[in-house]
């Protein structure tokens, strides 16, 4: 390397050359300093030439110029390095396998130690740093939530660490307005326990925040002084009922499951169209089903849904409309007849009663017994027909009663049809009101065709003639307005499907 220096030994040419280019654009002014930087570069140079840069270091070792060279080699083998050095550095992947019990170790004393496998809460061996305190120190201020379980509010508030003062001062401030055991189960606590003096009691309930109902809001907070305090914060709620309608298809609770229906508001629609049509045959595919259900929508965003209210159904033949009216909660058409009909005064066609309900002589028994249910005269052959929508509980030999069928209506009502020469239905088959479940006959105890004819209301046998079995419930006059107006508003909400 020292050889190399040989073109530095002139150094006026490299001082020549930016003078030259500043002579060009020059005034002759300049010509004066210019001759006075050309002598002073004049003797650098002289100066220059009269050093030995390229010592021969094995010649006069120690000598002044031999050490000049040393120094001189050494600087230059130091910038050299020093370039060297200054390469990019190559990037890449050093492996490094750890092994498995210095990870283990690893991840238990790191904050992420889930991710990576770590055992939490694994105990660790102390060093000599730590210590064990005498005592823990506590949290000023706790603030947690809690929920309402099948215990009620107080029993929640009390796990969470509320005294018995505080659980009392609870309960008189909620007394009257709201019902701590009428709080649904999951409620959410917002609690603020404060600070304490010592560990023997419990933290003070510095604040409370739960939903007491749908539109209620409640606070308890403490005052300067100390004392509990509630605030009500009413939450604002809109009642416009919610409507959806849609196709049938291949099955209406899908459908309507689909529409986001509650499924109780699903089944009281069907049973309530079931009082009107026979839903298995007359209702599919592109039916329509028009339903509107109450709902409550909170201005927090929250909604609830409730009752039936409304219950359509459009098929090629019929539109049926049937509204909930009245303090009962039946439903009606929109011509103010009652959905549901009472069981047929004659469950077989053009008979005439031959004997009613009560104490009679048995003329095959020969002897007075209660006649538990009523007798009409018909020819052999005579369609007997449910005397309401309902379930065949048994269609089959009856003893003394011969072929008999018995339909359940629900609600505790059960009708028996005896006597018949034919029965037509099967056990588990769904029948509705006029439909033909056999024909008139005289098998079992009997002395000639007639159907003998009972209704069993909770396990006790009734008259089939008393009124309130027979009666159409039927709107009229002003409740009648009342209620087509009513109809009339509902069906003026948009669906929302
Ligand atoms: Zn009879």
């Amino acid at each position: 390397m020292v050889p190399a220096l040989a073109s530095i030994a002139s150094p006026t040419a490299l001082l020549d050359a930016p003078f030259a280019r500043a002579e060009r654009r020059a005034a002759p002014d300049w010509s004066a300093r210019r001759a006075r930087l050309s002598d002073a570069a004049g003797r650098f140079a002289t100066h220059l030439a009269g050093v030995d840069l390229a010592v021969d270091l094995g010649h006069r070792i120690g000598s002044r110029s031999w050490w000049r060279g040393f120094a001189t080699l050494g600087a230059l083998a130091g910038a050299a390095a020093s370039i060297a050095i200054n390469a990019p550095t190559l990037i890449g992947a050093v492996p490094y396998s750890e092994p498995a019990s210095v990870r283990e170790e690893r991840a238990a004393d790191s904050f992420a130690p889930l991710a990576r496998g770590g055992t939490t809460g694994r105990n660790v061996a102390p060093n000599a740093n730590v210590r064990r305190l005498s005592e823990v120190p506590e949290r000023p201020r706790i603030e947690l939530v809690a929920r309402v379980g099948a215990g009620g509010l107080e029993s929640a508030l009390r796990r969470s660490g509320v005294g018995r003062d505080d659980l009392d001062a609870v309960r008189r401030l909620l007394s009257g307005v709201a019902s701590p055991s009428s709080l649904s189960p999951g409620t959410e606590l917002a609690l603020v326990l404060g600070r304490r003096e010592n560990r023997s009691q419990p933290r003070p309930l510095d604040a409370l925040a739960f939903r007491a109902a749908f539109d209620l809001k409640l606070e308890l907070a403490r005052d300067a002084n100390g004392a509990l305090l509630l605030k009500r914060i009413p939450i604002k709620v809109d009642e416009t009922p919610l409507r959806i309608s849609g196709e049938i298809g291949s099955s209406l609770v899908r459908a309507a499951r689909a529409a986001g229906l509650p499924s109780a508001a699903i089944s009281d629609y069907m049973k309530q169209m079931g009082f009107v049509v026979d839903f298995q045959r007359e209702a599919r595919g592109k039916d329509r089903f028009d339903i509107i259900i109450e709902h409550r929508r909170a201005e927090t965003g929250e909604t609830q849904q409730g009752r039936l209210l409304y219950a359509g159904l459009r098929n090629g033949k019929q539109d049926i409309r049937l509204m909930r009216w009245g303090p009962r909660g039946e439903f009606y058409r929109d011509n103010g007849e009652g959905a549901r009909k009472g069981l047929m005064r004659t469950p077989v066609d053009g008979a005439r009663l031959t004997s009613g309900f009560g104490m009679r002589f048995h003329p095959i028994l020969n002897y007075s017994r209660m006649h538990q249910g009523v007798d009409f005269a018909a020819g052999t052959g005579t369609p007997v027909l449910a005397s309401a929508n309902g379930r065949v509980v048994k269609a089959g030999w009856g003893g003394g009663y011969g072929n008999v069928v018995h339909i359940d209506h629900g609600r505790g009502i059960i009708t028996r049809y005896a006597h018949l020469s034919r029965i037509g239905v099967r056990v588990g088959q769904q029948v509705s009101q006029g439909q033909s479940v056999g024909a008139v006959g005289t098998t079992g105890l009997s002395t000639g065709p007639h159907l003998h004819y009972e209704v069993w209301i909770n396990g006790r046998a009734a008259d089939p003639r008393q009124a309130k079995f027979q009666s159409q419930n039927r709107l009229g006059g002003s409740d009648l307005r009342r209620f087509k107006g009513q109809m009339q508003k509902l069906q003026s909400i948009r669906a929302t499907a």
